[in-house]
């Protein structure tokens, strides 16, 4: 049981005056810090880091009041924080049988919630909304996902976009802001509003609003602070692994490969107790199926509290070199998603790069990045894990301008591959490289997807880009896309090993077998005529006619 928050403050640059509670030695220095140099904001963000890498609890922190809230379980961890020179201001964490907190937290939503509210979405929208199961928690409670999508549960060739909440059970308000999402898509396409039905007619919305249903209960029913899971570790304790350490980049990298810290815990009491292995949750192990087949192009963490914006890579040290390779797309959009956050009520969301939390490996978003190519955010939402309800739905319409900016962007500059089979047309899953960037931070391969050979690149407007398309048993191909600010659609066209161009015959040479047969492929498909498609359109026409002769004459 946790027995107090409290407020530390960054009493070494602080001014001393109008402190309160506990004094503490104030020139007190520590590695890698100098108190001239460094800004307030800054400086809270080293002090973060500085206290997740000895496993306190980060609640969150105030950046203008330069101040760090933590959950502190033991006397013991006070007397460190007091001993390393921190000013501490406590306040007692609300307890399960405060009247004041139940009223509090009995208007959020808790799993019997969650689920009804997706059903009765269901029910009013069947056209609309599709309900999955993608997993069941060691609780036996079943993880949700609602599919919204003018053809919901049908695979399309269309950009999907993920919204979810709750990683961390005491996050209330998180489950909120996706399904404010659900019934704002939902109506909104209902009664005809044009944008909203062209991003359900053209995008697909997949809405998790409650990633830990085991910890939700938990948090309803006992412990209004817990953050985990309910996996069956350090039972009589703090239980449970943190699902937001849990995912597989970088899982429990430590401190040589997270170079600003460890960024989990191997205690499993720990509040960031990474698991026993790479993806060991149920919960995780749900999200990850999801992601594997929708692929995702956005994904979006709604977390609390802070009121930030942040992005992978969450165990880098900043430098640019160890960024995300695509860091200036993902830049543009997170300044946009907080500039439509800003736009509802005039509160400013900061952006953080590399993560403000951190150090943190084993995150989502992270691995959403690295192994799947999406674009993905971590959103701080409010200030607080549990405001009063109208506090939280404040937030959570302010959040709206969020989200809405990313399925806006989605429709913007966008760079979509396609690879498909020269003969044959059929979809290829290949690998495609955007020769602009350089992965070397442990990405997997960008691969297209079997299903539409589509792979999706959110892109900075007005850059032409260079794309270089590779499958086993295929000669590659290297094109160049210019991108404007609206999405691009770029058709790759691989031919197998060996097969030759205009070769229709085939016996390796162009001659004048072939060139009689071009005139009956005019508009066919089969395989033997499009080995006429010399300019990979999927169509023989007198275009590919110019390019037959040149090879059956050679060049003049
Ligand atoms: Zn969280």
């Amino acid at each position: 049981m946790p027995k107090f928050l409290a407020t530390i403050c960054l009493a070494v640059w602080m001014p001393l005056t109008a402190q309160a509670g506990r004094a503490t030695r104030a020139d007190l220095t520590f590695p890698g810090y100098r108190a001239g140099e460094v800004m307030p904001k800054e400086a809270a963000l080293h002090w973060v880091g500085w206290l997740r890498d000895r496993d306190f609890d980060v609640a969150g922190f105030v950046r203008d009041q330069a101040t760090v809230e933590l959950i502190l379980r033991d006397d013991d961890s006070l007397d460190a924080l007091v001993h390393a020179g921190f000013r501490v201001i406590e306040r007692e964490l609300p307890t399960a049988d405060q009247p004041s907190l139940r009223g509090s937290l009995s208007d959020y939503a808790n799993p019997t919630e969650v689920r009804d509210f997706l059903l009765a979405t269901v029910a009013e929208h069947p056209t609309l909304a599709a309900m999955t199961v993608i997993g069941t928690t060691h609780e036996g409670r079943d993880i949700y996902a609602l599919e919204i999508s003018n053809n919901p549960g049908v695979p399309e060739d269309e950009p999907a976009i993920l919204l979810n909440g709750l990683h961390h059970a005491r996050e209330v308000v998180t489950p909120h802001v996706v399904m404010d999402a659900i019934t704002y898509l939902t109506d909104r396409y209902s009664a005809g509003d044009p944008q909203v039905m062209n991003w359900v007619d053209h995008f697909k919305v997949f809405c998790v609003p409650m990633v830990n249903p085991d910890g939700s209960n938990y948090v309803h029913t006992a412990e209004p602070n817990h953050r985990k899971n309910m996996a069956p570790v350090c039972t009589g304790g703090n239980l449970g692994v943190d699902l937001n350490r849990n995912y597989p980049y970088h899982w429990g990298a430590g401190v040589a490969n997270c170079e600003r810290g460890t960024g989990s815990s191997g205690n499993t009491c720990s509040d960031t107790y990474r698991g026993g292995s790479a993806a060991s949750e149920l919960e995780t192990q749900a999200m990850i199926g999801l992601a594997q087949q929708e692929r995702f192009l956005v994904a979006v963490s709604y977390h609390s509290a802070g009121r930030f914006i942040d992005y992978p890579y969450a165990c880098n040290d900043g430098n640019p070199d160890n960024r995300m390779p695509e860091h200036a797309i993902i830049d543009e959009i997170m300044h946009g998603t907080a500039d439509g956050i800003a736009a509802v009520g005039g509160v400013t969301y900061d952006v953080y790069s590399p993560i403000a939390i951190g150090p943190v490996n084993g995150d989502d978003t992270s691995w959403y990045y690295a192994h799947n190519g999406t674009y993905p955010l971590i959103i701080e939402i409010g200030t607080s894990f549990q405001p009063p309800f109208a506090t939280g739905m404040a937030e959570v319409a302010r959040n709206r301008g969020g989200w809405l900016y990313l399925l806006g962007r989605m429709g913007g500059a966008r760079l979509d591959v396609r690879v498909a089979d020269h003969l044959t047309g059929e979809p290829l899953s290949a690998q495609v490289r955007l020769l602009n960037f350089t992965f070397d931070t442990g990405e997997l391969p960008r691969m297209s997807d079997p299903l539409f050979g589509r792979s999706r690149w959110l892109v900075t407007a007005n850059v032409t880009y260079t794309a270089e398309v590779s499958a086993p048993g295929y000669q590659s191909r290297t094109l160049a896309a210019p991108v404007a600010d609206e999405p691009v659609d770029l058709l790759v066209l691989l031919l197998p090993n060996g097969a030759v161009l205009g070769d229709f015959e085939p016996d390796g040479d162009i001659d004048m077998r072939d060139y009689y047969r071009f005139h009956a492929c005019f508009g066919e498909t089969t395989a033997a005529c499009r080995v006429f498609d010399f300019t990979a359109d999927e169509d023989v026409t007198l275009a590919d006619y110019a390019f037959l002769e040149d090879a059956l004459l050679g060049p003049e």
